[in-house]
């Protein structure tokens, strides 16, 4: 088994298909003998119908009030903003904001990811709903998975083995390492038996090849899940990959990621 402190990929009740709360994610992740946590809820429109409205994201607004250090596990806030688009841009870029949570005006008006964005220590880059990928290319997907990535303020893409979008393997995996970010290995892929498995594997394959970090990730919708990544550790066992590799082996190991790619140079 692989020295895995960190679970930076959990969900709690507000991504509203996830069934935990904070303080039980965190109580997970102590039991679990983890250092570190990032609750990183869905900013999507899926959540919500009324998606344009700051008063849903106040959840994100005020993780400023989340305690550092929680039942000795260090607590990180990030969110997992869907890639919206083949130019790689994250969900909210194009919402403008015109009134706050209590309805008084912005003049002039602001920018919801930025709002949501400036209070997360990182963000992670998922495809949920492909519209916008069908009928594209293998060289379009791989330029929008590297435009996401590029983004300042991304970490990581989400679970790049399972989104069901064709890309070229060595060119995301090259650029994420002159990027200093990792490539996430997400144990939720796991879960189903499958095509995507074999991409999750193709993809740590040529990460330990390249030199490219992974971030081994449990996904948890639910707190029993967090810090729990057996699947996806048995098949970096397999391939031999190596421990040093993993950003997420200790908690100073990811936070020194973080701040080496430039995502965060705070915490
Ligand atoms: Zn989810
Ligand atoms: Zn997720």
């Amino acid at each position: 088994m692989y020295q895995i402190e960190c679970d930076t990929h959990t969900h709690t009740l507000y991504s509203r298909h996830a069934y935990s709360t904070i303080e039980e994610n965190i109580r997970a992740a102590g039991e679990a003998g983890l250092r570190l946590l990032a609750s990183t809820d869905h900013f999507s429109d899926m959540l919500f119908d009324d998606y344009k409205s700051l008063k849903n994201y106040q959840y994100f607004l005020c993780t400023g009030n989340w305690p550092r250090v929680w039942n000795g596990v260090t607590l990180l806030s990030g969110c997992e903003a869907d890639i919206v688009d083949m130019e790689g841009h994250l969900f909210g870029h194009d919402i403008a904001v015109t009134k706050s949570t209590i309805g008084d005006t912005y003049d002039p008006e602001r920018n919801l990811q930025e709002m949501v964005f400036s209070k997360m220590d990182f963000v992670s880059a998922s495809v949920q709903a492909k519209r916008h990928t069908e009928g594209q290319s293998v060289a379009a997907n791989t330029q929008m998975y590297i435009k996401a990535l590029e983004n300042p303020k991304v970490f990581f893409i989400g679970h790049i083995g399972r989104a069901g979008v064709p890309f070229e393997l060595d060119e995301v995996i090259k650029r994420a390492k002159e990027l200093n970010k990792p490539i996430e290995i997400n144990e939720h892929s796991f879960f189903w038996e499958g095509y995507h498995q074999t991409v999750c594997r193709d993809v740590a394959v040529r990460c330990a090849e390249i030199g490219t970090q992974i971030c081994v990730n449990t996904d948890a919708h639910m707190s029993i899940e967090v810090g729990k990544t057996s699947k996806a550790q048995a098949m970096l066992e397999e391939i031999s990959f190596p421990q040093e590799l993993i950003v997420n082996r200790t908690k100073d190991s990811f936070l020194e990621g973080l701040r080496i790619s430039g995502v965060n140079t705070k915490l």
